[in-house]
């Protein structure tokens, strides 16, 4: 009953039109599903982005597709109407974490209200989402600032050939809504952690294990010691984790290890000193332990985190859901995401405004479709009360 006034409440055009369009939402969802685009999936991504594209120029939204070489292509598309005032950006990345040949294997499909396959909930429904409430707005108006799509093509990969642009493009923004997927309790993310991931090897001294051991000097050793000293630096009270998840060295078991090499993945959160913490892992992979063992660093990424979300802005669209009937809270995770970009440029973010979905990365993910339609006009609602 409660519900129902709530709702009486809302009669802005886009929302009536956003009401009606679940069944529209879950084809384009199962289109874009049903292409493999792994990042740097190049042909996949790009054929994705012409999907949505589509859909946009139908609606008489102009999208321009930039290319990116090696990972694909922006997506970067205007609404029609308002031209004054700094832009609300709808943001969402075209890649998934799934390889080449996932869509063959376990296609689209829905069951029990939930939609299944690769990318559902990360992030392809929220791609679909931001679409529609763009050509709701594009059919019917009301919103006071410009809105801009802008789609990435990497982000799973920690947006290695992107991060910069997607800074220009948030830099002086009103906003950002970033629709990665709804958590499993329905809330938004108005906080996440940062990730770096550090890729090392270590050499040591080639011998033989039975005749000669004592001139080796192993590789392995050396990797394990680092490892036990990197796992230390977990400090879950300042919320930095570290975790070694892959590790590959030696040659046979008679041999004392010449060689060995491992991936390190830390997240962290905006409080941390970053550069500090690096230098303290840089340090412990470049200490010669054992004797004649040699570690260094050869690659590092990072993803920032996402500083938390103004009051403000999470008020604006606790608003609107209010309006609409459902009420939704922000979470911290630490998942790292394109957020933590806009975020650090000081553009006032919000992440989770896709559907609700769940075990993403996984072949459990799912998207939970009654959501598609409320979040789209609750994501509506605070773009038309942004002044
Ligand atoms: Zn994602």
């Amino acid at each position: 009953m409660q519900i129902s006034e709530a709702r009486a409440q809302v009669t802005d055009a886009p929302i009536e039109w956003l009401g009606g369009q679940q069944a529209a939402m879950t084809a384009l969802l199962q289109q874009i599903v049903d292409i493999d685009s792994g990042s740097r999936q190049e042909a996949g991504v790009i054929a994705v982005a012409h999907a949505l594209r589509a859909r946009l120029e139908a609606a008489g939204i102009a999208a321009a597709l930039e290319p990116v070489p090696g990972y694909g292509v922006f997506l970067d598309a205007r609404v029609p109407g308002a031209t004054e005032g700094p832009p609300v950006l709808l943001m969402g990345h075209m890649d998934t974490v799934y390889p080449a040949g996932t869509v063959a294997r376990r296609p689209f499909r829905v069951e029990d209200g939930r939609a299944y396959g690769p990318g559902v909930a990360d992030m392809k429904s929220g791609l679909v989402l931001n679409v529609f409430v763009a050509e709701a707005l594009a059919r019917c108006g009301g919103n006071a600032l410009p809105v801009r799509l802008f789609f990435s093509c990497d982000e799973e990969i920690g947006s290695p050939a992107t991060r910069e642009r997607i800074m220009d493009v948030a830099r002086g923004a009103r906003a950002v809504f970033n629709a990665e997927p709804g958590r499993v309790s329905g809330n938004l993310v108005t906080g996440r952690k940062g990730s770096m991931v550090v890729e090392f090897e270590v050499d040591g001294v080639a011998a033989h294990s039975g005749i000669n051991h004592a001139h080796g000097a192993s590789a392995i050793d050396a990797l394990a010691q680092k490892i036990l000293a990197l796992h230390a630096l977990t400090d879950p009270a300042s919320g930095i984790t570290t975790n070694v998840g892959c590790v590959q060295g030696g040659i046979v078991p008679n041999m004392v290890a010449p060689h060995a090499q491992a991936q390190l993945d830390v997240r962290y959160t905006a409080d941390t000193d970053i550069e500090a913490l690096q230098a303290q892992i840089s340090a412990i992979i470049e200490a010669e332990s054992p004797p004649r063992t040699r570690g260094r660093v050869t690659a590092v990424r990072r993803t920032l985190p996402m500083a938390q979300t103004p009051d403000a802005l999470l008020a604006l669209y606790q608003h609107g859901a209010q309006q609409l009937g459902f009420a939704v809270e922000g979470e911290f995770t630490g998942g790292a995401a394109d957020s933590g970009l806009t975020a650090s440029v000081g553009t006032p973010t919000l992440c989770g405004t896709g559907p609700v979905g769940g075990h993403p990365h996984t072949e459990r993910e799912y998207c939970e479709l009654s959501t598609f339609v409320p979040r789209a006009q609750a994501l509506a609602l605070a773009i038309l009360a942004l002044r």
